[in-house]
């Protein structure tokens, strides 16, 4: 207990009661693979959880996550004074929580906390989405979703409820007496044991360990485990040498004996006269009589039979009758639980295999190709709703002829899929001709299908259709449920990409020139900077070129400015063209373009001008009726490192250059510091 607070160290109450704790919450633990911890009003750890919570300290880590955080708890605790149940509540993070508190000192209350569970898979996405509120990284979260535990909120719910049964009895213990009451030897061997049960392959084996520990512990003679049947309990398992005794017997629920135990409570007797009653051999002299609990009702009972027990010991084993329970229903869902935790897996890996993807197509591709893989379909594809036409559109398929859908679209409301677009309600069908009394068209192979509508934000932006499982079967309510999944998390991809699109749009926007399409002046400027801190770094020349439209305004003026613009773009392309790709071509000003030519000195950027004045001197500019004109261009060129070392010289230098070939008569090539004709 070295590592207590300092406060309950010294409290004579806490100590035994803590020291208890401890092995329970460690007991509670490894049963439940819930991080379950104790803590005191500013909530430091006094015991601290064995199983971390990574996700809370993460969040934990930012000024802004930990004060959120810090809030929240203060303000559960408060209100889980106030009630007399466990108080089970969402966490900032979408983690399902209990809060209990343990009041041996009204003063310094402390406060078990545990779970930290998500009910659905799409609750921690949720949670992933919010990284910003706490100052972190939507990366940063997703990468905790291995450790994410899911469980349904009835498990959740049984275990804060058998937690709150032990603390409450725990205290009574600690506070009524003067001696320090800790559990019995047997009590704790008892408690030890159950761990282990949870991960017994059934219901019986189970019951058999349970026995066991009863027989080692009590000298029990023999258990029977009877279920509910209409009106009666009857024997499901006996075990003991006397099991044989036992298989066949039936006790009416009405027996006045077992009211106390229809009623939810345990029941010990030793009066011989109404154990005979009940249906017991004489060879019974004492039975202690647990219910088997669902909710409130009691679905069977567990009696063991001439087992050595103190009064404290029995009511030991009383208080785990909810626990008992939970494992008896624990099988219930266990299944489920499995799935559960399966399809989380598969979640999380579709997290990771289109959560990267930020083209469209192939995140359509990788949708189509996930989900049928995850429902063993062999056809599928999927419909997004042109937000303007109002259409749903087949953005990709499988096993479906491309040309046969390409053109396919459904009008909102129109057709299956148009209908579920519409209602945003997911769709089943085992057989297409009798549920919908359609005739099943022939591409199909099996008359069932799926249709789940992809939303964000409560609205739809298109559907998932999936048809013809491999195996022929139906499709159930299984696949429905695990594709309603994937579709949340299919259309936060499907938005995350169109967001990157609407984005790289804008940013092409704001690069390039609308008449031309090439790079725009400010754009080109930074881009310069960049190459010539390259040329820089690995000791390349680099050549500026500065072109300039011959007599432009009379051009204009004759032709108009519609064929002037014409002009501009027709240009504009043909400079493009007759350089590198790796050369940036910009719209320099209203008839000025510049190029950046990399890796290139002075002498060879010649060529490339000359070209470019070739080809625009023997270009012919159409327009409409008018006759076909002529257009030429001058061109000056400034070269680093021979001319100039920085930006701002470079350019003007080229400029120099170019009113240089205007004033020596248009339609030529001038060099920086060449001194031509
Ligand atoms: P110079 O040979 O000396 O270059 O003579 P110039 O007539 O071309 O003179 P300047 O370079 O000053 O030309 C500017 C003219 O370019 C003015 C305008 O008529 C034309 N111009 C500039 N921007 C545009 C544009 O976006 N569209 C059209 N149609 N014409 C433009
Ligand atoms: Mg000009
Ligand atoms: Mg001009």
């Amino acid at each position: 207990m070295e590592d207590l607070h300092p406060m309950i160290k010294e409290h004579p109450l806490w100590t035994p009661t803590l020291s208890t704790w401890r092995e329970i919450q460690q007991i509670l633990t490894e049963i439940t693979g819930f991080p379950i911890g104790l803590y005191n009003f500013q909530r430091e750890p006094v015991v601290p959880p064995s199983v971390k919570n990574r996700l809370e300290e993460l969040v934990c880590s930012t000024e802004k996550g930990r004060d959120i955080l810090n809030r929240f708890y203060r303000r559960a605790f408060d209100r889980s004074l106030s009630i007399d149940r466990p108080l089970i509540l969402s966490t900032p993070l979408n983690q399902h929580i209990f809060v209990i508190p343990m009041e041996v000192d009204k003063e310094a209350p402390l406060f078990i906390i545990g779970g930290y569970t998500y009910l659905r898979y799409e609750d921690f996405s949720k949670a992933v989405e919010n990284a910003k509120i706490f100052d972190l990284k939507e990366e940063q979260m997703a990468s905790l979703a291995q450790e994410v535990i899911i469980r349904d909120f009835k498990t959740l719910e049984a275990i804060a409820n058998f937690i709150h049964v032990i603390t409450t009895r725990l205290l009574t213990y600690s506070i009524s007496a003067d001696r320090t009451l800790l559990l019995s030897r047997k009590q704790r061997a008892l408690l030890s044991l159950l761990p282990g049960l949870v991960t017994s392959p059934s219901r019986e084996e189970m019951m058999k360990q349970i026995f066991q520990a009863f027989c080692v512990l009590f000298d029990a003679e023999a258990m029977g485990v009877m279920a509910r049947e209409g009106e009666r309990f009857a024997t499901l398992y006996a075990f003991g040498e006397r099991k044989g005794d036992l298989k066949g017997l039936k006790i009416g629920v009405g027996e006045p004996t077992l009211e106390r135990v229809v009623g939810g409570k345990p029941l010990y007797i030793d009066d011989v006269f109404f154990i005979l009653e009940m249906g017991f051999g004489d060879w019974v002299q004492s039975l202690y009589i647990l219910p088997l609990l669902k909710e409130k009702e009691t679905i069977g009972l567990i009696y063991i039979c001439n087992a050595r027990m103190e009064e404290e010991e029995r009511e030991t084993i009383g208080n785990l009758i909810s626990f008992l329970s939970f494992l008896w229903n624990y099988y219930d869902i266990k299944n489920e639980l499995e799935r559960t935790r399966h399809e989380f897996l598969i979640l999380t890996e579709i997290h990771k295999a289109i959560g990267s993807i930020l083209e469209e197509d192939r995140l359509y591709q990788a949708i189509i190709d996930k989900s049928t893989e995850l429902t063993g379909a062999e056809q599928a594809s999927i419909m997004i709703l042109d937000p303007e036409s109002k259409e749903l559109i087949v953005r990709a398929a499988k096993g479906i002829n491309k040309a046969l859908i390409e053109h396919l679209r459904l009008g909102l409301g129109e057709g299956i899929a148009g209908k579920v677009c519409e209602t945003s309600e997911p769709l089943v069908v085992d057989n297409v001709e009798e549920s919908l009394k359609k005739k099943n068209r022939p591409r199909y192979k099996t008359k069932s299908f799926v249709i789940v509508p992809l939303k964000i934000d409560g609205r739809t932006i298109g559907v998932l259709n999936i048809t013809d499982k491999i195996t022929g079967e139906v499709f159930s309510r299984d696949d429905l449920r695990l594709l309603q999944s994937f579709a949340s998390y299919a259309s936060i991809a499907i938005e995350r990409v169109e967001f990157f699109k609407m984005s790289e749009d804008l940013r092409k926007i704001s690069i390039t020139d609308s008449l031309t399409g090439l790079l725009n002046r400010r754009y080109f400027q930074g881009r310069l900077a960049e190459e010539l801190e390259r040329a820089r770094r690995h000791n390349h020349p680099l050549s500026l070129m500065m072109i300039d439209i011959d007599d432009f305004k009379p051009f204009n003026d004759t032709r108009g400015h519609l064929a002037g613009d014409d002009a501009l773009r027709l240009i504009g392309r043909t400079i493009r063209e007759a350089v590198r790709t790796i050369d940036i071509v910009a719209r320099y000003g209203g008839e000025e373009f510049a190029v950046i030519l990399p890796q290139t000195d002075k002498r060879a950027s010649r060529f490339i001008a000359e070209r470019i004045r070739r080809e625009v001197e023997g270009t012919v500019f159409p327009h409409k009726e008018l006759p076909p004109a002529r257009l030429t261009i001058s061109l000056g060129i400034a070269a680093f490192p021979e001319d100039a070392k920085g930006l701002t010289d470079l350019i003007n230098l080229a400029d120099k250059a170019l009113y240089r070939a205007k004033a020596l008569g248009k339609n030529r090539v001038c060099l920086y510091g060449e001194e031509g004709p």
